[in-house]
């Protein structure tokens, strides 16, 4: 697809960020490329939307970019998970970080049994941020259609680490 060269050019790598070795991907620079932005979207939609997914649940922070405009595309709600800060009743999960850990949430009663869940995030490294993400989501009876991201790290296998549940990327950078 002639669209995914122009998305993986307008990713801004930045070494040696947030440490030495890095290379941060910076999806802010797809922002400010309308039409990368949209046919960022616009593939990502046109994947799902004849799926019956029910819910896009949008990883912190930038899920929260790229799911709600596939949410509303498709019909489907959009549910946020988060780290902790969001008020009312919560299920949380911890995962590892490359140094340390961190908490997910997600509030009680966003996501129904018998919910068709996609998860969105930016970019899977390790992964263990979407495994703790499909463990929110099965963990209240629903189902995990498939993770999306714009861009994958394959060198940190994060794929393998997702198990069964498919992954559908964009652009991969080595
Ligand atoms: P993982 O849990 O797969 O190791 O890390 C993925 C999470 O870290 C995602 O939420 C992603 O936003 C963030 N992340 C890790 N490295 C990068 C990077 O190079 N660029 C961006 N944009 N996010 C990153």
């Amino acid at each position: 697809d002639p669209r995914l060269a122009k998305i993986a050019s307008s990713i801004r790598v930045i070494p040696d960020f947030p440490k030495p070795g890095i290379m941060f991907q910076d999806i802010t620079t797809l922002l400010l490329n309308p039409e990368a932005f949209k046919d960022t979207i616009d593939l990502f939609v046109e994947r799902y939307r004849e799926q019956n997914i029910s819910v896009v649940a949008g990883v912190e922070a930038r899920g929260f970019i790229f799911g709600p405009p596939i949410a509303l595309a498709i019909g489907a709600k959009f549910v946020p998970m988060r780290n902790p800060q969001i008020t009312g009743e919560v299920i949380s999960e911890e995962y590892s970080l490359e140094y340390g850990t961190d908490t997910m949430e997600m509030h009680v009663g966003a996501v129904q049994p018998g919910d068709r869940a996609l998860i969105v995030d930016d970019l899977i490294a390790t992964g263990g941020t979407l495994c703790a993400a499909i463990k929110l989501i099965e963990r209240v009876g629903a189902e995990v259609v498939e993770c999306a991201c714009a861009i994958e790290l394959p060198e940190l296998k994060g794929r393998d680490r997702l198990g069964d549940k498919p992954l559908f990327v964009l652009v991969s950078s080595d």
